[in-house]
């Protein structure tokens, strides 16, 4: 039988409306089916500020928040299975079985992550094992209530913690998935329900270590978590299900024309994500391609639109730019001297600087005369890494073999991407035309080896209108 995964986002899941949708999505899905929800929209962004506000003594507004969060699932609940509110669902909970348990699931969960907020305020420290445990909440909230849902329109569904499903490694905020573990624990969990006819509805972006300590596998990280139990269960599809319908040649946010793509490759769908198309997550590509599943992007709202798939043919539509995408938030920080051409080792050891400070590097981009070495890293970071590179330098700053070390902020990597970019001459004069006509200055600028991308550095304020004006370049 055909085996599904289908993983709904945060507006998919966030209102009765949204809800009703999912359930006719899965009802009319052939097969074997497994769902996989995020946390309802913006509620692991209340739970991050909900942790800080602890962190920092103030108690009350975290409280508050749980509060909130909590009645708002109560209703939403209510609202979806047609009761008036959560207490008109209390006193006739008996009466629906489905209903009674998520209330419950609702109270026990809310309890917990109050205890823990609690400690977090008298301690005034928030671990980022704590912050997980806190932020676990959100999915773990959801789940329940999209099974109950897909149990009250007639399928059969049992919501499921990944917790001691999907096991990762202690990386909190940020674990790597286990996926020999996880598929043994899949093989237990997953198979045996799928034989009973069950849908799974599998909370997503948290997982636990083999010990059961609860992890979470970074923000948008619900189709990462997809991605591992369609890999683990052996999936012939992969469906996200967002709010929007595929992939598009731009953030539809920031250009009003950008248009829905058919079909790209891994390659493709990898490199937008890694640079900002926040419409999948970066990592969710990987476990799919290794297991040859293909993924499609569909519109929880709009579920007959055609969507994108992604595979593993290298698609050349006759597009050279397929898309377009930015990342802000960034610092650049640029070694600069004459004494350090043809000088081995030296990029090196700027990396190593970044590595040993635990700093991401984002983008990498070195002048053909060696004398100098951009380094783009998240914002926050860029003065910790530049007190470190100082440091590591200071003999070389003394001499003037290296000048200075400068920092550029804030700044934003924005990224034309196609697979048709790879032998086609001109694509990065046609860029820098298209930007330089409408005076936006190029701060760096790299080319990825595979030639399937090109990506700039301009300044933040800059962002929006470089994106525009590659896009118009392109996709006129
Ligand atoms: P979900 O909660 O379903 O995971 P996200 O908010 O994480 O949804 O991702 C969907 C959003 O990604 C869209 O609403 C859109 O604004 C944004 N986005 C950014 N770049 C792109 C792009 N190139 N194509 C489609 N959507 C994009
Ligand atoms: N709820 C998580 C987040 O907001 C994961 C996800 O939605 O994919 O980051
Ligand atoms: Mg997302």
């Amino acid at each position: 039988m055909t085996r599904t995964v289908l993983k709904f986002g945060g507006t998919s899941v966030a209102s009765p409306a949204a809800l009703q949708r999912v359930a006719e999505i899965v009802k009319n899905t052939r097969g074997h089916r497994i769902v996989v929800v995020s946390a309802t929209a913006g509620t692991t962004d209340a739970l991050i500020g909900a942790a800080r506000a602890a962190e920092g003594g103030d108690a009350q507004t975290a409280q508050d928040t749980i509060h909130r969060l909590s009645g708002e699932h109560r209703n939403l609940i209510a609202d979806a299975l047609g009761f008036e509110s959560a207490d008109v669902l209390k006193e006739i909970a008996d009466l629906t079985e489905e209903s009674a348990d998520v209330l419950k699931e609702i109270a026990d969960l809310t309890e917990r992550t109050t205890a823990l907020l609690q400690s977090v305020a008298i301690l005034r420290e928030c671990t980022a094992r704590t912050l997980d445990a806190i932020v676990s909440y959100g999915e773990r909230i959801s789940a329940p209530i999209v099974a109950a849902v897909l149990n009250h329109t007639g399928t059969k569904a049992e919501a499921l913690s990944a917790e001691g499903l999907l096991i990762t490694d202690d990386a909190f905020g940020h674990a790597n998935p286990i996926v020999d573990e996880t598929r043994t624990r899949v093989a237990k969990e997953i198979d045996s329900r799928l034989g009973y006819g069950v849908v799974p509805v599998v909370t997503g972006f948290i997982g636990s270590t083999a010990e059961g300590v609860t992890t979470t596998l970074g923000r948008g990280g619900s189709d990462y978590s997809a991605a591992v139990l369609a890999a683990a269960t052996k999936a012939n599809e992969l469906r996200i299900y967002t709010d929007v319908s595929g992939v598009m040649s731009a953030d539809p946010r920031v250009v009003k024309g950008a248009k829905p793509l058919d079909s790209m490759s891994y390659a493709e769908a990898a490199e937008l994500s890694y640079f900002g198309a926040k419409v999948i997550h970066p990592r969710t590509v990987l476990p799919a391609v290794e297991a040859g599943i293909p993924v499609r992007i569909l519109n929880t709202f709009a579920p007959s639109d055609r969507g994108t798939t992604i595979t593993s043919n290298t698609d050349k539509d006759g597009s050279v730019v397929k898309a377009t995408t930015s990342l802000g938030g960034l610092g650049m920080i640029t070694v600069q001297g004459a004494g350090m051409s043809g000088v081995p080792g030296f990029a090196a050891r700027v990396f190593d600087t970044a590595a040993a400070e635990r700093v991401s590097v984002m983008m990498i981009s070195q002048s053909s005369s060696e004398n100098s070495i951009c380094l783009v890293v998240p914002d926050d970071a860029t003065d910790r890494l530049k007190g470190a590179l100082e440091k590591m330098f200071n003999a070389e700053l003394q001499r003037h073999d290296v000048e200075k070390i400068d920092v550029e902020r804030p700044v934003a990597i924005v990224a034309a991407v196609g697979e048709g970019m790879r032998g086609t001459p001109g694509v990065a004069a046609r860029v820098f035309t298209a930007l330089g006509k409408a005076s936006v200055n190029v701060v760096a600028i790299a080319q990825g080896s595979s030639e399937l991308n090109i990506s700039l550095v301009v300044l933040e304020k800059d962002r929006e209108k470089a994106v525009r004006l590659i896009h118009e370049e392109f996709h006129r």
